[in-house]
């Protein structure tokens, strides 16, 4: 790991670089990665490398935990993740907020990334702060169509420079529907036929996925991401 940086209260910016991601390729938006995240202290194989970090696995387990590529510099030999700190615990929060440049990390993937339907007349994108760094990525890598984001975080202080309505918790809990639900059912959506993408809590998005049906739009297109579920750890 390269550096780490702080850029709201809960959100920690880990980026990790070097020679071994020479050959990553980047997919673009909502692209992500299996990471593999070892306790401070265990006995890592040298070299750290997928391979042998599956040989060790019965001796030294890591969380494995899904996280988005918020930004890959291919010159530079860097990519950035976002991690919600959202308490110790949770071991990838944790690790998140105890990182310091030189700890190793390694990771699978990435993914395969969102293609928005090319024949949609708007782009509708939705989350709590876990989609945030998708929901920036894919931002970037949209044409100038018309963009409606909704992302729901804990208050003012977690705002980010992104072009997004920010639906604010005000202390209900994460996890909870209420806030984007209100959100979306109050909101004003351009004409036509949206191109939809929503991630974050398995159970708001499913109410998410409702409320929008409920708009109008077309229940099969909705096809929300569930980024993580209230009081199950995730892999
Ligand atoms: C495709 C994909 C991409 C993702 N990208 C990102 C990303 O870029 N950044 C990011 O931060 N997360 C991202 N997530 C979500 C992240 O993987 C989960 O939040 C994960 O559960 C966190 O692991 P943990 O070890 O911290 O907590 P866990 O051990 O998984 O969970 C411990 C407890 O914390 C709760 N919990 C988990 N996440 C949250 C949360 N965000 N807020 C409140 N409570 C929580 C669980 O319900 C559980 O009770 C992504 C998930 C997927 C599937």
């Amino acid at each position: 790991m390269v550096r780490t940086q702080r850029i709201t209260p809960r959100m920690a910016r880990i980026t990790v670089g070097g020679p071994q991601i020479e050959d990553f390729a980047g997919a673009g938006t909502d692209e992500n990665v299996m990471l593999y995240l070892y306790e401070p202290g265990a006995e890592l194989p040298e070299p750290l490398t997928l391979e042998s970090a599956r040989v060790a696995m019965s001796r030294v387990r890591p969380y494995m935990r899904t996280y988005t590529i918020r930004r890959h510099d291919p010159a530079a030999n860097e990519i950035d993740f976002d991690f919600v700190l959202h308490g110790d615990h949770g071991p990838a929060s944790k690790w998140a907020s105890n990182a310091k440049p030189g700890d190793e990390v390694i990771f699978v993937g990435p993914s395969p990334a969102y293609q928005p339907n090319p024949d949609a007349d708007w782009h509708l994108l939705i989350g709590d702060e876990t989609a945030l760094p998708a929901i920036g990525a894919i931002m970037q890598a949209l044409p100038t169509a018309e963009i409606k984001a909704f992302v729901e975080i804990e208050d003012a202080a977690e705002e980010q420079d992104l072009d997004v309505v920010w639906v604010h918790r005000n202390g209900v809990p994460a996890g909870s529907p209420e806030p984007l639900v209100k959100a979306l059912e109050a909101a004003e959506f351009p004409q036509g036929r949206p191109a939809v993408w929503a991630a974050g809590e398995r159970q708001v998005m499913q109410a998410v996925r409702e409320v929008l049906v409920g708009r109008g739009v077309d229940r099969a297109s909705v096809r929300p991401a569930s980024y993580w579920r209230l009081g199950h750890a995730g892999s």
